[in-house]
């Protein structure tokens, strides 16, 4: 058994960081067994501080789709650190990157970039107010797009004032959409949705075609901007974009996570309707022309388009899913495991409160397993079927502990 990680930074982050760790990465919240500080990544696996290796399915909570130190990516990186990072000015890998999202995006005529999801998001957000000179945006109750005041999931230190302008409907509902847009009536700038449900602490849902289309159409009725946040999904599910395989195009997306394979970058994607708001608003920071991580994200989208990574994600997702339904019923357990293969979640039927879900993703820590038990986990297409096949046979173990 692996056990958590003490090598005496946990106290010490204590003294000098609020709560010794914040966010969503504070593992206390989500396990009594995973460590909080990670000393390195190779790969699908991960090594704590301590000297203990994971197999990881978290991939850095989504970044990284190519596995930890990609080769490919990592050069690209230390080439640019050879000619800078931070200049007084954008570098030519800026239109490089903007020119391969415009030819890989199926909607894109044009990208913006910037740091983190919330940047692309709330970018996003602000474009299609300028654009409509409307204020109204449309959320999803539960959904989650980012964690600055109009949209954080957790409200201390927000006011009321900064969600005026915001009104809810459930996903997959359409009509709860359209009562939204009556409410906001011809004040509507935009519905801002993700490509399927992936909120905290819930199954994950699948997306209705249906929703989908009439999402589009009621946007094109209304003239309000349809905003797709492609954040979590993105460069993991479909190249092209999350909605392609439906045959529904956003008007803007939202992107980051595995665009550069862990490096630091967000897009904004948009149709050249959109293309004049996007240049009349003002956004940036301090590191948002940092050529490195844009030098990391046009290895990473060509490493996509040119292999077959995606391919063997969904298949290392799916040999994952196969596996652990097949564990579960052998040991007696009804699993329910939903959402894409590649971004999977995995819940013992009847555990609302997840108790006996954590105590499955605990087992699975202390062997070696990195697992979520309500967030979605991630796959990359550095696990190799040998890879799931040796996380299978620790997860094993995790079942046969909750038996004991
Ligand atoms: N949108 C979605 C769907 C996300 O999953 C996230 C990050 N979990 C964000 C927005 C915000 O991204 P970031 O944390 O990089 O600001």
């Amino acid at each position: 058994m692996i056990n958590k990680n003490d090598t005496g930074l946990v106290k010490r982050s204590q003294a000098v960081i609020p709560g010794g760790i914040y966010g969503h990465m504070a593992v206390r919240g989500f396990s009594d067994t995973l460590p909080q500080y990670m000393a390195d990544g190779n790969g699908c696996r991960i090594t704590d501080t301590d000297g203990n290796t994971y197999i990881d399915f978290m991939c850095g909570w989504g970044p990284v789709v190519l596995g930890h130190r990609h080769p490919t990516v990592q050069s690209a990186v230390a080439e640019q650190l050879k000619r800078g990072d931070c200049l007084n000015g954008a570098s030519p890998v800026m239109v490089e990157l903007a020119e391969l999202l415009v030819d890989t995006v199926a909607h894109a005529d044009w990208a913006m970039l910037a740091k983190n999801g919330t940047d692309a998001t709330t970018a996003s957000v602000t474009i299609a107010r300028a654009a409509t000179g409307r204020r109204k945006v449309l959320m999803a109750n539960g959904a989650y797009h980012g964690a600055v005041p109009w949209c954080t999931p957790v409200t201390a230190g927000v006011t009321a004032e900064d969600r005026a302008h915001l009104d809810y409907f459930d996903f997959n509902d359409l009509e709860s959409v359209r009562a939204a847009a009556a409410r906001a009536g011809d004040d509507l700038a935009a519905v801002i949705v993700c490509p399927h449900r992936h909120d905290v602490h819930r199954d994950q849902e699948q997306t209705d075609p249906q929703f989908a289309r009439g999402l589009r159409e009621l946007c094109d009725r209304t003239g309000a901007v349809l905003i797709l946040d492609d954040v979590r999904c993105g460069f993991r599910l479909d190249i092209a974009g999350s909605w392609e395989p439906m045959g529904v195009r956003p008007d803007l997306s939202a992107w980051s996570k595995a665009i550069a394979n862990g490096y630091a970058l967000a897009a904004v994607t948009g149709t050249d309707a959109l293309r004049d708001a996007a240049s009349r608003i003002f956004t940036t920071g301090s590191f948002w022309f940092s050529a490195a991580s844009m030098a990391a994200a046009v290895a990473t989208i060509t490493e996509l388009r040119e292999t077959d990574a995606l391919e063997r994600i969904a298949r290392a997702g799916q040999r994952l899913r196969d596996g652990l339904a097949a564990q579960a019923a052998a040991h007696g357990f009804e699993v329910i495991q939903s959402g894409p293969v590649q971004m999977p979640l995995l819940r013992f039927a009847g555990d609302d409160d997840f108790t006996l879900t954590r105590r499955w993703t605990d087992e699975a820590g202390a062997r070696g397993v990195y697992v979520h038990p309500y967030h979605n986990w991630f796959l990359g297409a550095s696990h190799t079927d040998a890879d799931i096949d040796e996380a299978l046979e620790r997860t094993d173990g995790a079942f046969a502990a909750l038996t004991r």
